[in-house]
């Protein structure tokens, strides 16, 4: 049960979805966990809750990933609760799907500005964070990085740029013990998924009879592959996309 004692974790955009399923697994493990969230503190709060009446450690803090001064301030609390960083959770992250006809430099630049700027802003500082130890990077993409879908061009591209950046970190981090590696859900049910009304589409139909295992994905079959991405059970994994999607691809 302690596979993570004396990490420490930030997951960002975890007061919902896989962010909060990720956060609860790695508190569950040992990790104290940093919980962020843009908007929605009572969900964070939530999470934390959960964390520590399972005995572990949480603290909830408000950033948007986009903005140099909120990542500054996620970081400056972090090393105030808990003095240290091991392990970085890129989860935050928004999908919009929109045909050619009707991108525009608004719904490019949300989804750029969180998915991309975001995940390199958080960790370039984290990696300023990580002591001679290392740490242990983990890049939410998306299997439509491999596999887009008609209609989300700009979504496909913010995670097939999350796939190559963690290539590149994955080689210039290498020489600090910094493992970088991303993990493609497939379609998971979340509050985001409800949200955007995919659920019972006949794209949602159309997945599920693509998916080898037959089903949608739930948050927590992302978390336990996060486990073994933040544990060292993976220290010998890096720069890898690892698809957790049910076989779809
Ligand atoms: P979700 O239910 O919509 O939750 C999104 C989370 O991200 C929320 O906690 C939200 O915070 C946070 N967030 C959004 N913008 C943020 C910002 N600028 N700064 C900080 N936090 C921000 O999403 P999800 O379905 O769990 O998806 C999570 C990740 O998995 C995303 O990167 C997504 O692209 C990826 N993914 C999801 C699926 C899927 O089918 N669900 C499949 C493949 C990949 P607030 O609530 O506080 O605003």
């Amino acid at each position: 049960m302690s596979r993570l004692a004396n990490k420490v974790a930030i997951v960002t955009g975890a007061s919902k979805g896989i962010g909060a399923a990720i956060a609860k697994q790695l508190g569950a493990h040992g990790a104290s966990v940093v919980v962020n969230y843009a908007t929605s503190k009572e969900g964070a709060d939530t999470v934390v809750e959960h964390i520590v009446a399972n005995g572990g450690k949480a603290i909830a803090v408000q950033a948007n990933v986009s903005s140099q001064a909120d990542i500054n301030h996620l970081f400056a609390e972090t090393k105030k609760a808990y003095g240290r960083l091991d392990i970085l959770v890129n989860n935050a992250g928004v999908y919009e799907f929109s045909p050619l006809e009707t991108i525009t430099e608004e719904h490019y630049n949300r989804q750029f500005n969180t998915n991309v700027l975001g995940l390199l802003l958080t960790t370039q500082k984290a990696a300023e964070h990580f002591d001679d130890k290392g740490g242990s990077i983990i890049n939410i993409s998306s299997v439509v990085a491999q596999a887009p879908i008609a209609g989300g061009s700009v979504y496909s591209a913010t995670k097939g740029a999350v796939d190559a950046i963690t290539k590149s970190l994955s080689k210039e981090l290498g020489n600090r013990k910094i493992r970088v590696n991303s993990l493609s859900p497939g379609m998971t049910e979340t509050e985001g998924v409800h949200t955007a009304q995919f659920i019972g589409t006949d794209f949602h139909k159309q997945i599920e009879a693509q998916t080898p295992l037959g089903r949608t994905g739930q948050p927590d079959d992302i978390a336990k592959a996060a486990l073994f991405l933040a544990s060292d059970d993976s220290s010998w994994v890096t720069g890898e996309a690892i698809l957790a999607a049910g076989g779809f691809r």
